[in-house]
């Protein structure tokens, strides 16, 4: 007997781990806790691969060799549940029959068609992929869709060299914008209610939406001027951009769902952080129904960008996928290898941050998967088999919260001291978070603090809370006063360009005792008489400076301290007048991060893991209350950077690695996962300690309460 559609997924996909839901009503405008129950029953693949396919009209034969059998064996090879093929391309080709779109003229047959039914044949889901922002031979055709910069030349991702000859080497990740307010977005609608129409649609994965990229093209100035944005203001193109990108979002959401009601829908790009705060000011990412934290570690800035990431969208009540790829550097990469020891560490700490797992493969243009890559990814994904229901639902749990400012470079540099410090920690200002589950914030360098916030961060306080709070992270955005009551009034930047910190006993523990060097000088306050200072300031001779300088690099440091100190304690709150955490995230000094560790081992009484790995091992505290369990996730993969990439190769085994905990529930029992050993529970005091004998790259400690 035929099923239908949605009988043959409910069959086919709770057997491979799906979840899967009823038709839930579009998902529009809600309040991002709002959607959390709703969207959490969404049915997303835990295993998945993004299989990209940007093939251009120069290559032959495209999807000759595809078989629907090989097709399948490579999913199957990989223990894959979920795959982004192609709809539409960069090179704005379709991979089906189309009468409103452009099939790619060197595909004969349908190419979209054989591969849903080849992954629904075998119970895997396939989301289908496609362009909005990039759309090459869409630009070339119709130049009056193209977004433009200020200047009116075409708007594109890297410098347009117009005077490059047909031969002239064109450089990578090379596009032109698409502009949003053209009848562009007409032409993409009419393409998805046609594949809509005439396929079984599990998702559509919308491409590239960059909000920090505004455009200037005729039709956007008119728009802005009609609506009463000022276009002389980038916040304000931004925030034009925002409304106009949310506005086809809501288009594709609504068309999508009308068809296909529990389709997810994803319009990547987002939720990055690399490109301003935009993202998260605008709240790019609500049309999204489910959250996927594209980031390729080895050439995007390390693996350091996901724990954040994931405990933010977590919080913020999405499901969440993290996507790297199988390349050694990043997408369009052929013949590219990440070794097998780096796919394992990064799909198992996929888990540990809660996520479902995606790599990204690039499908060569005969259609036939490379199955060396699907053995290796297979090798991950066996592994995620036997982790999966330790990682995905659960949510993070801390008594750290992080206030996130949406300064990646802020934000990243604390989470990277407190991730190598082995500090269990939340985000504090997402959703409608009870402070009260914190015993202390840290609020990064950047001033970002709005008034309201500084009445919460008060009432904290004053209930027994305990702030860090990191140089500028204490002012108000006009860099004038303190929104936090720092013990200290505030006097001013320094007139120094580098300076040094002596640390006085409290919080001098591992730390030297001479001055250090700070590669970026402290804020000047003036401290309250009760106000207890932890460390002083010696300021240089003087700056370096082309008529006034010493030796190769800054200026010693005077022998008396300066008359502002350098780290201070106003009752539970803790000022440190370096920005340290951006200081870290450039010099990486293990002093610096020693000294924020300190600092906030004053406030932080009691932590709910403490372990003894080493700097580059990770914990991630997850819980899951449904199994009335908490599970501590233990990784340590170290990259290495070599030339340009961070390289994962070595996953040396630890030994005897004692984790003690401090939760608020009885714990009954550790089992070891994913051996599935139950490991002895030592007493100590309120705390309980289990020790892990040995791991390589991963393991977990399940502990259950209930
Ligand atoms: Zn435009």
């Amino acid at each position: 007997m035929r099923q239908n559609r949605r009988e043959f997924l409910k069959t086919s996909l709770l057997g491979v781990g799906i979840s899967f839901s009823l038709p839930t009503a579009l998902a529009v405008g809600k309040t991002e806790n709002g959607q959390s129950s709703q969207l959490a029953r969404r049915r997303v693949g835990r295993r998945q691969i993004h299989l990209d396919f940007h093939t251009s009209e120069y290559l032959p034969n495209i999807g000759e060799a595809f078989s629907k059998k090989q097709f399948q064996s490579a999913l199957k090879i990989a223990n894959v549940d979920a795959v982004n093929i192609f709809g539409k391309g960069h090179h704005s080709w379709s991979y089906y029959p189309t009468k409103v779109g452009k099939m790619h003229p060197n595909l004969k047959f349908d190419l979209l068609g054989k591969q849903i039914e080849a992954c629904h044949e075998i119970g895997v889901a396939a989301p289908v992929y496609f362009t909005f922002g990039w759309s090459h031979n869409d630009a070339i055709d119709h130049p009056e869709w193209c977004s433009r910069s200020e200047d009116g030349s075409l708007l594109t991702n890297g410098h347009f060299d117009s005077s490059a000859g047909p031969d002239a080497r064109k450089p990578d990740f090379h596009w032109i914008f698409m502009c949003v307010n053209t009848s562009y977005h007409d032409h993409v609608i009419e393409q998805l209610e046609e594949l809509c129409i005439n396929y079984d649609i599990d998702g559509v994965w919308m491409d590239i939406y960059q909000v920090s990229r505004p455009c200037y093209c005729n039709t956007c100035k008119e728009m802005m001027f009609a609506e009463g944005f000022d276009i002389g203001k980038r916040d304000e193109a931004i925030r034009f951009l925002a409304k106009s990108f949310k506005r086809h979002q809501e288009s594709v959401t609504r068309l999508v769902q009308k068809y296909h009601p529990d389709a997810t829908v994803y319009f990547n790009g987002c939720t990055a952080i690399n490109r301003g705060a935009y993202n998260f000011e605008h709240k790019m990412y609500e049309y999204n129904t489910i959250q996927d934290l594209e980031d390729l570690p080895t050439t995007w800035g390390g693996y350091d960008k996901l724990p954040m990431q994931s405990k933010y969208f977590l919080n913020a009540g999405y499901p969440i996928t993290a996507m790297s790829g199988k390349f050694h550097t990043a997408w369009g990469e052929f013949g590219g290898f990440k070794s097998r020891n780096a796919l394992r560490y990064e799909a198992a700490a996929m888990i540990s941050w809660g996520a479902n797992c995606n790599f990204g493969d690039q499908l060569h243009p005969s259609g036939k998967m490379d199955l060396a890559t699907y053995k290796n990814i297979g090798d991950a994904y066996k592994y995620v088999e036997l982790i999966e229901n330790f990682g995905i639902g659960g949510l993070p749990n801390a008594r750290v919260g992080v206030w996130r400012t949406f300064s990646a470079k802020h934000d990243e540099g604390t989470c990277r001291m407190l991730l190598e410090s082995h500090t269990n920690f939340d985000i504090a200002n997402v959703g409608n978070k009870d402070f009260n589950q914190f015993d202390v914030i840290v609020i990064p360098g950047k001033a970002c603090l709005e008034i309201d916030d500084a009445e919460r961060l008060k009432n904290f306080i004053d209930s027994g809370g305990g702030i860090l709070v990191i140089g500028s992270g204490a002012l108000d955005k006009a860099h004038q006063n303190t929104l936090v009551d720092i013990g200290a009034k505030y006097l001013g930047k320094s007139e120094f360009d580098k300076d040094y910190l002596v640390v006085k006993e409290d919080i001098g523990s591992g730390l030297v005792k001479s001055p250090f060097l700070c590669y970026e000088p402290a804020l000047r306050v003036a401290p309250h008489p009760d106000t207890k200072v932890l460390a002083t300031i010696r300021e240089p001779y003087f700056s370096r400076t082309y008529e006034k300088f010493t030796s190769h690099q800054n200026t010693p440091f005077k022998l008396v301290d300066a008359d502002y100190p350098g780290v201070i304690q106003n009752g539970k709150v803790i000022f440190i007048a370096h920005e340290l955490d951006a200081i870290y995230y450039d010099y990486g000094a293990r002093l610096h991060r020693d000294l924020f560790a300190n600092a906030l081992g004053i406030l932080n009484s009691r932590p709910m893991v403490e372990t003894s790995l080493p700097s580059a091992g990770r914990i991630s505290l997850l819980h899951q209350p449904d199994e009335g369990r908490y599970v501590v996730h233990l990784l340590y993969g170290p990259p290495i950077r070599r030339g340009k990439c961070e390289v994962i190769e070595d996953l040396p085994t630890l030994f005897k690695v004692p984790v003690t905990l401090d939760l608020s529930k009885d714990i009954k029992s550790a089992t070891l996962v994913p051996e599935m050993r139950m490991l002895p529970i030592e007493k100590v005091g309120r705390k309980i300690k289990v020790t892990v004998p040995e791991f390589s790259c991963h393991c977990a400690i399940s502990l259950v309460y209930a």
